[in-house]
């Protein structure tokens, strides 16, 4: 049993808290906050296949210190998980390798959609949290940028109740601007060739397919005003659309360019400081549900070659919670506001059964973000440098506990 005594709630209520376990601890949570276990519905840990920026032995200690208990992990793998039979050995590969790391993190599997393996989403309907649709092309060769196979999916998924997730960026439109920057060498033509209108077109049609046939849609890293001015008008009209906005999208803006470029560089693209702003009233508004980490390393060299040649994505699952916390102290957002985000609605929306892991935060405690710091196998975040405020102390995961 995991005793936790004199720990706060979001409330400021004192509780103390027995947690199943298969080992004694006692732990003195005096000046400690308590929230649940945090559930990131938007990771890429790189198995099979990119072994060499992560693995499951250092990404599952990434998400303890970051305070995740449970993670969803995406398909664009080498090969892509876009079949029953590769699901299977990918859970393989992860169960090793989380036994490797002792650290039981709870996790689930997006189903990639692939237009030559559409009947693999109804044989793998039970092993999956959902499928995941590039309309936009990113890291790995996952694309479905025609119509006729995005109808497809949508239908199927509706058929079968599950939920779509998109990555909603129109590629045509991405081609014909990268024509028009061409001699474009800065890092900072990526927000100019990705803009605020390829991301807008991607979701309008997202939107008007779920619609159609009724699909449950999750639009993942929603960075621009446009997007959440559709999305709004999708859930007030009643349609089963749910939002994310990631970390780096929420306090990275185009400005860190100059300063970070490959480290500034993701899909969808960061964003000029108006689009941030209306992030962060989505978020008050309800627009947005959760927060995904997107969590996308890449190694230091992969990432010192000049634009065009390095791959796009960030880490972030250590730091979302301290950012989240340190934002608590601006005045940015509530801790019930960060509970709903990381935990609450990304259970509801995938029906996730409740469980008892916590993670206890220490909002006092203030720390450098450093690159000599971090767990995740690629070694950096876009954040080093940065001293927040507010950081998970211990995390506890299917009774297991971890001592950040
Ligand atoms: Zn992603």
């Amino acid at each position: 049993m995991i005793r936790i005594h004199n720990a706060r709630d979001i409330h400021n209520q004192l509780v103390s808290l027995s947690i199943k376990s298969l080992q004694d601890h006692a732990i003195d949570a005096t000046g400690l906050t308590v929230l649940p276990g945090l559930i990131d519905p938007h990771v890429h840990f790189r198995v099979p296949g990119h072994e060499h920026k992560e693995n499951w032995v250092s990404a599952a200690q990434a998400a303890v210190a970051g305070g995740y208990t449970t993670v969803f992990d995406m398909p664009n793998n080498n090969p892509a998980c876009v079949t029953l039979e590769r699901l299977r050995a990918k859970k393989a590969l992860i169960d090793v390798q989380l036994k490797q790391s002792g650290i039981p993190l709870r996790y689930e599997l997006y189903l990639g959609a692939d237009r030559k393996h559409f009947e693999q989403i109804h044989q793998a309907q039970q092993d999956i949290i959902g499928v995941k649709v590039f309309m936009g092309a990113s890291t790995g060769d996952l694309l479905m940028d025609d119509e006729s196979s995005l109808h497809g999916v949508f239908a199927i998924c509706a058929k079968l109740g599950l939920m779509v997730a998109v990555h909603a960026e129109d590629e045509c439109e991405i081609q014909m601007r990268k024509a028009r920057f061409v001699g474009r060498a800065d890092f900072a033509v990526h927000s100019e060739i990705r803009s605020p209108e390829v991301a807008e077109k991607a979701v309008k049609l997202a939107v008007s397919l779920s619609r159609l046939y009724g699909t449950k849609l999750y639009i993942l890293h929603v960075s621009t005003q446009q997007e959440i001015a559709l999305i709004a008008a999708a859930k007030a009209e009643g349609l089963s659309v749910y939002a994310e906005v990631c970390p780096h999208h929420l306090f990275l803006n185009t400005d860190a360019y100059a300063e970070l470029g490959a480290k500034a560089q993701m899909n969808p693209p960061l964003r000029s400081a108006e689009h941030q702003v209306a992030l962060w009233q989505a978020i008050h508004g309800g627009v947005i549900d959760t927060i995904g980490s997107d969590h996308a390393p890449h190694t230091l060299p992969e990432k010192a070659q000049p634009y065009g040649k390095a791959p796009s994505g960030v880490p972030g699952i250590e730091t979302s919670l301290a950012l989240l916390l340190n934002a608590h102290h601006q005045g940015l957002i509530s801790l019930a506001e960060i509970v709903r985000l990381t935990h609450d609605r990304p259970r509801q929306m995938f029906g996730l059964p409740a469980n008892e892991d916590v993670v206890l935060v220490d909002l006092t405690l203030s720390k450098t973000v450093q690159d000599t710091l971090v767990k995740t196998k690629c070694g950096w975040s876009p954040f080093s440098g940065k001293t927040l405020t507010g950081w998970p102390v211990y995390t506890v995961v299917q009774g297991y506990l971890y001592r950040v």
